[in-house]
C-alpha cells in the first residue's frame, strides 16, 4: 500500500531543502521482507537498499558529530528498517504514565538541545521499527493488564498515558510508514488509556485520521526567536498554533508543551508575547481541554561542544554557567541545568505569566 505524496505543502518546515529525500535504505532483511518494511520501500521506490546485519551501529551513518551539513544529509536522504527486538513499557509519571516502547528512533529535523542522538550520535537518521504488530500486541495487553485509572494523577485524570515518541517525533514518522496512525487507531479501540506525544512538526495527514479523543498531541512551543535559532528543520511556532484547532476538530487531544524554557535576557517579555498569540490564535473547543508542561533546559556539556563547532549561536542561549549547575549522569554525562533558585524563579514566573494571560490553561506539571 502507498500513501507517501510528496506534493507541495504549505505548511512545509521552512524554505530549504526538503525534510526527507529518501535516496538509501538500509535495511536488517527481516525488517525489509515484512509488511510495514515493504511499505515503507513502496513509498521511496528509487532510494538504494542497503543490507544491514544490525539498525545500531552503522559506521557510515552514526556518530559524525563534527559536521552538521554531512549528518543533515544523513538525517535528509537516510532512512533504516528494523526489528525491535525488547519490548517494554517504562514507568514515567511526569508527562506520561508509561514509555511505550519506540516503534521509531532517529529524527529528520535538527534540534540543538535534542538529547535524541545521545545513543546514536548527531547524524542519527529516522530507523523504523517494522514489528509494528507485535509493539501494539504488547501494548494492548499492557493495557490491559492495568484494569482502570482510579486514581487521578498529573499525567490525566482517568487514562492512563503512553508517550509514544520518546527517541523521535511521530509527526515526522508518520510521512515515512503507517507505524503512527496504526498506534493512533489501536488507542482509539482502548477506554482505559490515551497515547500522547509531543511534537514540533505540523502533519496534516494526521486529520485524516479518527483518534476517538484517545490520543494527545503536545505541540512544542517556545518564542519564535528561540525556536529560529534552536529548532531547526521544525515547523514554524507560528503554524504550530494555527494548527492547533484543526486537530482538535479531528478528534485529539491537543496540549501544548512549552519546552524547553530557555532563560535569557528579554525572555519574559517573550513569552508573554507567545501566551499572547496561543490564547488569539485558538479557540473554545481547544481551550476548554487544553493544558501545558512547562520543561525548563536542560544541556549537556558533549552537546555544547559539538554545538560550538557548528552552530555557537545557539550556545549563546544555551550554555550559561554562570546560572547552570552540571550533575553527571547515570551514563557518565555531564548534564547541565539551571541553578535551583534559576530554575525555580524561571518556573513560577512562567506559571504567573500563564496565570495572567493564559488564565484557561492548566499547568499538568513543570519541571
Ligand atoms: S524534533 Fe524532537 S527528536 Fe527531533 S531533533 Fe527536535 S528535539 Fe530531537
Amino acid at each position: 500500500m502507498t500513501r507517501f505524496v510528496p506534493a507541495p505543502d504549505p505548511f512545509r518546515p521552512t524554505a530549504g531543502p526538503r525534510l526527507l529525500d529518501v535516496r538509501r535504505l538500509w535495511a536488517e532483511p527481516d525488517a525489509l521482507a515484512s509488511a510495514r518494511g515493504q511499505q515503507v520501500r513502496a513509498r521511496f521506490p528509487d532510494a538504494e537498499i542497503i543490507t544491514v546485519a544490525s539498525h545500531w551501529n552503522i559506521d557510515q551513518l552514526h556518530g559524525n558529530a563534527g559536521n552538521v551539513d554531512r549528518w543533515i544529509r544523513v538525517k535528509t536522504e537516510d532512512l533504516v528498517l528494523g526489528v525491535k527486538k525488547s519490548l517494554t513499557a517504562r514507568p514515567n509519571g511526569r508527562s506520561a504514565d508509561w514509555i511505550a516502547p519506540s516503534t521509531s528512533n532517529g529524527c529528520a529535523m535538527a534540534c540543538a538541545y535534542c538529547y535524541v542522538p545521545r545513543r546514536k550520535g548527531y547524524a542519527n537518521p529516522i530507523t523504523v521499527f517494522t514489528n509494528i504488530d507485535k509493539i501494539i500486541g504488547y501494548l494492548e495487553r499492557h493495557v490491559r493488564r492495568q484494569g482502570s485509572k482510579t486514581v487521578p494523577n498529573q499525567c490525566d485524570p482517568h487514562a492512563w498515558v503512553y508517550d509514544l515518541g520518546e527517541n523521535s517525533d511521530c509527526s515526522v514518522d508518520a510521512l515515512v510508514s503507517d507505524n503512527v496512525a496504526d498506534l493512533i487507531t489501536a488507542f482509539g479501540a482502548w477506554p482505559t488509556a490515551k497515547a500522547s506525544f509531543a511534537t514540533k512538526y505540523v502533519n496534516r495527514d494526521l486529520l485524516d485520521l479518527d483518534p476517538r479523543g484517545r490520543t494527545r498531541i503536545r505541540f512544542s512551543l517556545m518564542p519564535e526567536t528561540d525556536s529560529q535559532l534552536l529548532d531547526l528543520r521544525s515547523t514554524p511556532i507560528r503554524q504550530r498554533i494555527a494548527a492547533i484547532d484543526d486537530f482538535v476538530a479531528a478528534g485529539y487531544e491537543v496540549h501544548v508543551n512549552f519546552s524547553p524554557v530557555v532563560v535569557r535576557p528579554g525572555w519574559k517579555e517573550d513569552w508573554a508575547e507567545l501566551l499572547e498569540e496561543l490564547s488569539d490564535g485558538t479557540g473554545a473547543a481547544f481551550k476548554a481541554q487544553a493544558a501545558a508542561e512547562i520543561i525548563m533546559l536542560t544541556h549537556n556539556e558533549q552537546l555544547h561542544e559539538v554545538n560550538l563547532g557548528w552552530h555557537p549561536k545557539s550556545e549563546e542561549l544555551l550554555w550559561r554557567p554562570q546560572i547552570q549547575q552540571a550533575k553527571r549522569s547515570q551514563s557518565g554525562m555531564w548534564n547541565v541545568r539551571y541553578r535551583n533558585d534559576v530554575k525555580a524563579a524561571g518556573v513560577r514566573t512562567l506559571t504567573e505569566l500563564i496565570a495572567q494571560r493564559t488564565p484557561w490553561l492548566t499547568v499538568r506539571y513543570a519541571f
